[in-house]
C-alpha cells in the first residue's frame, strides 16, 4: 500500500466531496471525531439563522413559531440513522441524563424483578447513573456490573433491565445488537442500548432488533458540537406506558395551563423536562444535513476500509510495536481503532504535537477514530507515517509529554 494508492482511493471515493463541508486544519489529521466531531458549514448557517433571525427578531415569539417542537423534529431527523421511525426519538439533555430517565422508567415496567445488569467495562458515567437511579428505585434493586461475555450466565427471570454500550469506548468492539436483545427478551427483561460510539458511525436497526430503549450522544459522530443535546429512543410498545422519572413542565400535556399535577404529553415529548436549548439544538440540526447526502451503508463501508487500511499499515510498518485491541472481524469492529502500548500517553501527546489528533484512554490505549464523512485514505497513510516517526525517534519519551493533563 503506497501513498499513491491512497490518493487513488480518495479520487474514487463517493463520500469525498463531503469533506468540504467541514472546517479542518489542513496541517492536522483529526482522528478524534469519535470524541468531538468537527463543525460544518450547515452548523454555522443554522446557528446564525437562530441568532440573527429567530432570536434577534422573533424574541419570545420563537417559542410559538417552532422552538417548542425542535426536540421531536430533530429527533425525527436522527431516527433514520438508528432504524427508528417517526415519533420514536427525541433530543434533550445529555446522554447520562437520558440514561437516568430510561433506567428509572424501565424499572417501573418490571416491578417484580430486582436485578439490573450492565457491563463492568462500561463507560463510568453509565455505571454511576445506573447505580444511583437503582438505589432510589423505591424497592431493592441489585446492579450487577458483569463481564459482558458472561451475560448468558447472569440472565434469569429476576433481571428487569440490561444496559450495554453497543460499541466499547475503549476497545472499539461492537456488540451484537439483535442477538443480545433477543437473549434479554427471552428471559422477560428489557434492553437499553447506549449508542454513544455507534450513532452516525455504524448502521443500526432498532426496529429490526426489537430494541426497547436506546440513547446516544449528539457531539461524537453526529458532529453536533461540544455538549450537544443527546437523543433517546423508545419502542412504540412502551410509549404512553414508560414514565419519565424526571418530569418537568415541557413534558406536560399542556405546559401553559400551569396545572399543579403532572400529566405527560403524548409521545416522546413526555421525555423533555425543561426548556430546550435552542442554539445547541440548531447546531445539531445543521450537523445532520450532511447525513442526508449519504447512507449509513456508504459510511460503514468507507469506515471499514479506513480502519482496515490503518490496521494493515500499522501492522506492516511497526510489527509487534502495538497490541491491536480492536477486533479484526468486521462484524465486531466499529469505527475507532485502539492500540495498546505501555507508553501510550506519551505517544498520543507526541502525535498531537506532530498534528495527529487521537486520544488516550487509561491504562494504555491510544485511540484513533475514523469518521468517513471527512477523513481521506491519504490521511490514514500520513497518520501512520507520523506514528512511525514518533516510534522510531522515541520522541514520546520527551518529559514534556509525560505530565498528565486533566483531559486526555
Ligand atoms: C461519551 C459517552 C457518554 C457521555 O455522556 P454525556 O452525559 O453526554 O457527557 C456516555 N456514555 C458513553 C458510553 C460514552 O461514550
Amino acid at each position: 500500500m503506497t501513498r499513491a494508492t491512497c490518493v487513488a482511493l480518495d479520487a474514487s471515493d463517493e463520500l469525498a466531496e463531503l469533506r468540504a463541508e467541514f472546517t479542518l486544519d489542513e496541517n492536522e489529521i483529526y482522528l478524534d471525531g469519535n470524541s468531538l466531531g468537527p463543525v460544518s458549514t450547515a452548523v454555522r448557517a443554522r446557528v446564525n439563522a437562530v441568532l440573527d433571525d429567530e432570536w434577534a427578531r422573533g424574541l419570545v415569539r420563537g417559542w410559538g413559531a417552532g422552538w417548542m417542537a425542535e426536540p421531536t423534529r430533530i429527533g425525527d431527523r436522527i431516527a433514520p440513522l438508528i432504524g427508528a421511525r417517526h415519533g420514536e426519538v427525541v433530543v434533550a439533555d445529555t446522554l447520562t441524563l437520558l440514561l437516568a430517565k430510561l433506567v428509572g422508567g424501565a424499572l417501573d415496567l418490571r416491578p417484580d424483578r430486582h436485578v439490573v445488569l450492565t457491563d463492568v467495562a462500561n463507560f463510568h458515567s453509565d455505571l454511576y447513573i445506573i447505580e444511583e437511579v437503582c438505589a432510589r428505585a423505591g424497592r431493592p434493586i441489585t446492579v450487577r456490573a458483569i463481564d459482558r461475555d458472561r451475560l448468558d450466565d447472569e440472565l434469569n427471570d429476576d433481571v428487569a433491565l440490561v444496559e450495554l454500550t453497543h460499541v466499547d469506548f475503549r476497545t472499539g468492539e461492537m456488540l451484537d445488537l439483535k442477538g443480545i436483545t433477543k437473549k434479554v427478551h427471552d428471559v422477560g427483561a428489557l434492553m437499553l442500548w447506549d449508542f454513544a460510539h455507534s450513532a452516525g458511525a455504524v448502521p443500526l436497526d432498532v426496529t429490526d432488533a426489537q430494541v426497547d430503549f436506546a440513547a446516544g450522544c449528539g457531539y461524537k459522530y453526529l458532529n453536533g458540537g461540544p455538549g450537544a443535546p443527546a437523543f433517546m429512543y423508545v419502542h412504540p410498545q412502551w410509549q404512553g406506558t414508560l414514565r419519565n422519572p424526571l418530569p418537568g413542565w415541557l413534558g406536560h400535556a399542556r405546559p401553559f395551563d400551569f396545572e399543579l399535577t403532572y400529566e405527560p404529553a403524548a409521545g416522546m415529548q413526555a421525555f423533555v423536562t425543561s426548556t430546550p436549548s435552542i442554539i445547541a439544538l440548531a447546531a445539531l440540526d445543521g450537523a445532520l444535513d450532511v447525513f442526508e447526502r449519504t447512507t449509513m451503508d456508504q459510511i460503514r463501508s468507507k469506515s471499514l476500509a479506513l480502519t482496515d487500511l490503518f490496521i494493515e499499515l500499522v501492522d506492516d510498518r511497526l510489527p509487534g510495536v502495538f497490541k491491536l485491541v480492536t477486533p479484526h472481524d468486521h462484524g465486531r469492529r466499529a469505527s475507532h481503532v485502539a492500540l495498546a502500548h505501555p507508553e501510550g500517553y506519551g505517544i498520543v501527546r507526541a502525535l498531537i504535537a506532530r498534528g495527529v489528533v487521537g486520544d488516550f484512554r487509561a491504562p494504555d490505549i491510544c485511540r484513533f477514530g475514523f469518521a468517513p464523512l471527512y477523513l481521506r485514505y491519504v490521511d490514514v497513510f500520513d497518520a501512520v507515517q507520523r506514528i512511525v516517526d514518533v516510534m522510531t525517534s522515541e520522541s514520546y519519551r520527551d518529559p514534556q509529554f509525560a505530565v498528565r493533563s486533566a483531559v486526555t
